[in-house]
C-alpha cells in the first residue's frame, strides 16, 4: 500500500497515531474530526496516499474511487437525521490544511449555504 511516512492521515491509516474510527476497510478509513463542526463530523480518507482529489482520480482505479464516495454516503446515512453534507477542501483557496485527500461528512444539524 502506498503511504507517505510523514503524512498525518497516513499515520492514522497505519494506526501509528490514534483516531476514533467509525469505518475501516481495504480502501478507506473514516474517523471523527478532532475539531468537530457538527454533532457528527467524520473524515473519510483513502488508504493510499493522494494529496488532492485530482491526484486521486488520476491514480485510483474505479473500485477505489467508488468506495471513497460510497463510504461518505454510508457514514452520512448512518449518522445523519434528515440529510448530511460532504465537503472536500483543496489547496489554499479551498482551505485545505492536511494534504491527504479527505471528505468531511457533517451531520446532525441543519447546514446553511453559502459556506464561509
Ligand atoms: P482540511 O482543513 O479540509 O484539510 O481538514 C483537516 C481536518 O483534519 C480538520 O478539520 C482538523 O480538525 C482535522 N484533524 C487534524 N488532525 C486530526 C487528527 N489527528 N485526528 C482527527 N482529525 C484531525
Ligand atoms: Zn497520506
Amino acid at each position: 500500500m502506498a503511504t507517505d511516512d510523514a503524512c498525518l492521515f497516513c499515520k492514522i491509516v497505519r494506526r501509528e497515531i490514534p483516531a476514533d474510527e467509525v469505518l475501516r476497510d481495504e480502501h478507506v478509513v473514516a474517523f471523527r474530526d478532532l475539531n468537530p463542526q457538527a454533532p457528527t463530523h467524520v473524515l473519510v480518507v483513502p488508504t493510499e496516499h493522494a494529496a488532492h482529489l485530482s491526484d486521486f482520480v488520476a491514480s485510483a482505479g474505479g473500485d477505489r474511487a467508488a468506495r471513497f464516495l460510497s463510504a461518505a454516503s454510508e457514514i452520512g446515512r448512518r449518522f445523519g437525521r434528515d440529510g448530511y453534507r460532504v465537503v472536500m477542501n483543496e489547496g489554499p483557496d479551498g482551505g485545505q490544511t492536511v494534504h491527504h485527500l479527505h471528505a468531511h461528512v457533517l451531520a446532525g444539524r441543519h447546514m446553511t449555504w453559502p459556506p464561509g
